[in-house]
């Protein structure tokens, strides 16, 4: 079979180059930078195999004014973006409003998720897996004690997706996580989930072992793509060169829509910002991820850094970093971990997740653009989608079956 180029070396577009080598498919991927630097590498890291609720839920909506007015909240939306973000914004309100819709979408994200941890396994291969997947669970803690609407029906969502969950109570929750604060009430502990030792370490890994199987990587922004009328090639303009190739996929994260803008696919993107933190590793005596469901920001343990990733923030791929989001994030590590050691901060980022309505990605193709692929938009959870993402992608590359039902992920559905 003739080479297919991927556009992006981020987590998706690195798992289905390894995922399209081990069925004998030569790979060439084209990036602006070098792999695992976009969104990829400042992410919370989790691998959340048990992740099976959409972001937009029934009874959410009515916390949106809450978050938007507190300077502490987990929501933002830039005002001069608002216009454009409104097309997007109003079809996420629609996603979230009703509980039919919303279980629906559960069952689709539990389909690509559940099976992430086999899955890179078999990527990676045994070695580097045991190095980079970390099986410890995921911990998501609350300190008001009573359930909201939206954590009940995510409850049932769980529930109707099979997805085990062992409540905890009282010091459990302080035996399990020591050294967290006691207005923590009640606590949920997903044992089956992990995290990785550190995103980066894990697409360097995976570019490694494409190197290795004969990958080739073009470091060059890729400024668009047309098709070529008189026949079914596509034409990628790069800063250097151009290229001419028969297949191509698209995994350019957050910049797929600009990238696919020359050949009309119009399609409801947006990026929903977030932001980390990270301190040195001997801030912090952490085990395992802890999950602030409130608040919606994430500790995690990585093998070089203790990391506090959270926030959405809706203000385009070209808006300025909001510097106070820092202090915010250190202020609500330091209240959930009071002992730890700011002292030791050493990085601030902001990452572009690449963001559908639905929750969603778009796992596609079009009859209009022949042996072109969509492999994008896996927004708030793609280092744990991406293995399932890269087995579906290679599998209609290769014009073989997929195990599951692959229609949710169609961009027809827009
Ligand atoms: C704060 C935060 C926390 C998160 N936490 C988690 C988590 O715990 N677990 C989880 O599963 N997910 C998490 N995510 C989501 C996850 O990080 C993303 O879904 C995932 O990284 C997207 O991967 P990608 O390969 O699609 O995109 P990227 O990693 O962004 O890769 C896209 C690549 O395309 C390249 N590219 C773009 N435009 C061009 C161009 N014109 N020319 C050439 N190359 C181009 C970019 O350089 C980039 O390398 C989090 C995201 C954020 C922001």
């Amino acid at each position: 079979m003739e080479k297919i180029s991927i556009i992006g070396a981020g987590i998706v577009g690195m798992c289905t180059a390894v995922a399209l080598q081990q069925r004998g498919v030569a790979v060439r991927i084209i990036d602006e930078r070098e792999p695992g630097t976009g969104t990829s590498f400042g992410n919370a890291g989790l691998v959340s195999v048990d992740s099976c609720v959409p972001i937009a839920l029934p009874g959410m909506i009515k916390n949106v004014p809450r978050w938007l007015t507190d300077p502490m909240g987990p929501l933002s939306v830039r005002p001069a973006y608002l216009p454009s973000a409104l097309p997007w914004l109003i079809r996420w309100v629609k996603s979230g409003a009703s509980e039919k819709n919303a279980f629906r979408l559960g069952h689709a994200l539990r389909q690509l998720h559940q099976e992430a941890v086999d899955q890179y396994r078999k990527l990676l291969g045994p070695e580097h897996f045991d190095e980079i997947i970390k099986l410890t669970g995921q911990l998501y803690i609350w300190e008001n004690s009573a359930k909201s609407r939206t954590d009940l029906l995510s409850e049932k969502i769980r529930k109707q997706n099979g997805v085990a969950v062992r409540e905890l109570a009282g010091e459990e929750i302080f035996d399990m996580v020591p050294g967290l604060n006691r207005a923590v009430t009640r606590a949920e502990f997903y044992e089956k989930n992990g995290h990785v030792a550190n995103p980066y370490l894990l697409v360097q890994r995976l570019f490694r072992i494409f190197s290795e199987n004969g990958g080739e990587f073009i470091r060059q922004k890729v400024h668009g793509v047309s098709r070529q009328a008189d026949s079914n090639t596509y034409r990628i303009i790069t800063t250097c060169d151009d290229f001419s190739v028969k297949r191509l996929l698209v995994c350019s994260g957050a910049w797929s829509k600009k990238i696919l803008k020359g050949l009309g696919v119009g399609i409801p993107f947006d990026t929903e910002r977030g932001y980390h933190v990270s301190f040195d590793r001997g801030a912090l005596d952490l085990k395992i991820p802890v999950l602030h469901k409130e608040r919606a920001f994430g500790v995690t343990p990585m093998v070089d850094n203790i990391r506090v990733a959270g926030f959405v923030e809706i203000a385009g791929l070209e808006g300025l970093p909001d510097m106070k989001k820092e202090e915010v994030l250190i202020g609500n590590v330091k209240r959930l971990f009071p002992k730890i050691d700011i002292g030791m901060k050493k990085n601030f980022w902001l990452g572009f997740r690449p963001s559908t309505p639905d929750s969603l990605p778009i796992l596609s193709q079009l009859d209009s653009l022949p042996n072109l692929y969509f492999g994008f938009g896996h927004g708030h959870t793609g280092i744990t989608g991406a293995p399932m993402s890269a087995e579906i992608l290679a599998n209609m590359v290769m014009g073989t079956p997929n195990t599951i039902d692959v229609k949710p992920y169609d961009i027809k559905r827009f």
